[in-house]
């Protein structure tokens, strides 16, 4: 990251169910990490989510629970810009001029698409249409860096190819859209779900980062392991708990907690109470700053109320030259 100075990181966010540890180790900790050094766009994309979350009360309830959680988790809003997408409803007029810029073929070569209308979901219009709203949630901000996960690959390309269409039929030679880079966040390895599947809102195996309780210790010890007997020596490397333990231990513990495995007299159960106390413990901070915070709604409005308007600001001033260069005609 030291050989890139990028000005503008731009993020969404799916607020579409609680945030889980494959969120918080994929993505969220690479974005707190990446807040701090770059003036950043973080925003939480509600209009996204309805592509697959129709139900109001939940969309409500999910967008305030990421605010609350990227707070928590050391988001500092002096540093950057954190607010809902449709607060700046000019991308879904961006993403209206990008609509006439895409081949249809090009959507339906769509991975993301593909993988989601066979696991089930509605083939509506807005899926089909999801990489052009995400092309123009990163281009209205002027965004050239965006920190994705490996998956995300190609919808950066169809963003870089509509930046480049628009300034090629646009731009008489000039750049209006300057053309992002990806920046592909550090490939954690798949963190694994209590059934041992990918960890996934989508699959329901998730750990939420904010679980505690009996709640977080019912889907500790609900993880799925193999019936090898306690006594028998165990190897950590095909284990799902270890595979957890592994993210959340430092060096010692895992050698210490690996050796276990190794020796044998150590069951399963024993490395879910460990997995149990390190999530506990790794979360402890940002879990009491939550409950602070979740008695502040105002002030969480408040960072999402100043957010918004820097990310209105922003996109003003890419969508006039959008428009201006497009030729349409604004008389207001
Ligand atoms: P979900 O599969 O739960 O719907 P998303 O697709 O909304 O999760 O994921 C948002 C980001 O979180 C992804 O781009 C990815 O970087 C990260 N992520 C999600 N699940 C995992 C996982 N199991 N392991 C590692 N990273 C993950």
């Amino acid at each position: 990251m030291d050989d890139v100075k990028p000005s503008v990181v731009v993020s969404g966010i799916q607020p579409s169910g609680v945030l889980h540890l494959g969120n918080y180790l994929g993505a969220i900790r690479q974005h707190i990490a990446l807040h701090e050094r770059f003036n950043s766009y973080f925003f939480i994309v509600n209009y996204h989510a309805l592509t697959t979350l129709q139900d109001s009360e939940a969309l409500r309830r999910y967008s305030v629970d990421v605010a609350l959680d990227y707070l928590a988790l050391g988001f500092d809003p002096d540093k950057s810009h954190l607010f809902l997408q449709s607060d700046v409803p000019a991308v879904t007029e961006m993403a209206w001029i990008f609509y006439t810029l895409t081949p249809v073929s090009q959507l339906e070569k769509g991975v993301s698409f593909k993988d989601k209308v066979a696991q089930g979901l509605s083939a509506n219009a807005g899926l089909f249409n999801y990489p052009i709203l995400q092309a123009a949630d990163i281009l209205i901000y002027g965004g050239d860096l965006v920190p994705v996960g490996a998956d995300q690959k190609q919808n950066i390309e169809i963003c870089r190819d509509l930046a480049q269409r628009f300034n090629e039929r646009f731009g008489n030679g000039n750049v209006i859209l300057p053309v992002p880079e990806p920046y592909i966040l550090d490939e954690v390895a798949v963190v694994p779900g209590v059934d041992g599947r990918k960890m996934s809102k989508s699959y329901g195996n998730t750990i939420g980062i904010f679980d505690e309780g009996k709640e977080l210790k019912r889907k500790v010890m609900s993880i799925v392991t193999d019936s090898t007997p306690l006594e028998e020596p165990k190897d950590p490397d095909t284990c799902n708990v270890f595979a957890l333990i592994r993210l959340f231990a430092d060096a010692d513990t895992r050698e210490r907690v690996a050796d276990a495995y190794r020796a044998g007299g150590y069951g399963y159960g024993h490395a879910k109470k460990e997995l149990l106390s390190l999530i506990t413990d790794r979360f402890a901070e940002a879990r009491e700053r939550r409950k602070d915070l979740a008695t502040c709604p105002d002030d969480v409005m408040d960072v999402l109320k100043e957010g918004g308007k820097a990310g209105r600001e922003a996109a003003a001033r890419v969508m006039a030259s959008v428009r201006e260069a497009a030729g349409l005609i604004t008389t207001y």
